[in-house]
């Protein structure tokens, strides 16, 4: 395969300095390849965006078609159609998506839209805005075309009784509840972009808000360095603004998996409820290079490259 290669100098500005300071000059050799990752074993939508890769299609486009697999899918009880509602019995999704400009869109708190994904796309296409919440943010899309429908699925009313009989609020996602599909995808073209979407935290809160559709908690991409996704109990992601953190790190030097691995003993090392909650972060950089890690074990991303499609399992902090 020919090989291109790209010198990128990265300079960081000194905040409390009027200097400028030189840190690190990193190299990416830069092969190119398509390459697809997404969070759980979302295998169906992490082959539909690598297929889709290896025709050509750019990587935003083919990651929102990735993760609408899961956004469709009634058995997800944590993604889109089916998801698990709140506390009140309302499923509320939220989703974002960044392309390798930089640009992005995001939607929090949707009520009877199925492919919020592609309504992030939208807010990011077609508004001047970043964020839609809630009733705006459905208005948009019935104006842009999308179908109503009512995502509360009868499995997903009937588990919501069995958990009304006892109304036990803990908001805590652990390694059993939870699955959030984040994906990120590097096309031909070796730019990165990537879609992240949920239902969030079952039986939440009304109004209720994690990391997902957050810009640099649930998803990042700086298409000079590589991109990074979250999923898990998403308060602890917004705390340490996690998929920037990671691509920060990488950033600095570190392979994407040692900046995976910093970032969640971050979380680890300053919680001292560590071994209750699950949060893990996915990531890759522009060489293709890609790199896992989570709190608890038992996480695992698909990988679609080279035309094939795996799982793989990660290691853990605890
Ligand atoms: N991160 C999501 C949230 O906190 C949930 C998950 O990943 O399962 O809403």
């Amino acid at each position: 395969m020919k090989r291109r290669n790209f010198i990128f100098d990265i300079f960081s500005i000194g905040l409390m300095s009027s200097l400028t300071t030189r840190l690190k000059a990193k190299t990416f050799n830069i092969t190119p390849m398509v390459r697809s990752i997404s969070t759980w074993k979302t295998t169906e939508a992490n082959l539909k965006a690598g297929v889709m890769l290896d025709q050509g299609i750019d990587g935003l486009t083919a990651a929102v078609a990735g993760v609408a697999i899961e956004e469709e899918n009634p058995k997800n009880t944590t993604v889109g159609f089916g998801g698990a509602p709140d506390r009140t019995g309302s499923v509320t999704l939220d989703a974002c998506v960044m392309n390798h400009l930089g640009d992005c869109g995001s939607v929090v708190a949707v009520e009877n839209i199925v492919n919020v994904a592609k309504l992030a796309r939208d807010v990011m296409e077609k508004t001047p805005h970043v964020m839609l919440a809630g009733k705006g943010a459905e208005e948009f899309g019935v104006s842009e075309g999308y179908e109503k429908i009512n995502l509360l699925t009868e499995a997903s009313k009937n588990e919501w009784k069995k958990w009304l009989e006892n109304e036990e609020y803990k908001p805590l996602i652990n390694i059993e509840n939870h699955d959030t599909i984040g994906m990120l995808c590097l096309d031909k073209d070796n730019n990165m972009s990537g879609a992240c979407t949920t239902s969030g935290l079952a039986y939440k809160m009304k109004g209720r808000v994690g990391d997902s559709p957050i810009i640099g908690s649930g998803l990042f991409i700086d298409n000079k360095i590589g991109g990074a996704v979250a999923t898990g109990l998403g308060e602890e992601v917004v705390k340490t603004v996690g998929s920037f953190l990671v691509v920060e790190l990488m950033r600095q030097g570190m392979s994407p998996q040692e900046a995976c691995e910093n970032a969640v003993n971050r979380i680890v090392s300053s919680n001292s409820q560590k071994n209750k909650f699950q949060v893990a972060y996915i990531a890759m950089n522009k060489n293709g290079e890609v790199g896992s890690f989570s709190i608890e074990p038992g996480f695992t991303y698909m990988d679609y490259v080279n035309g094939k499609n795996e799982e793989i399992k990660t290691g853990s902090a605890l």
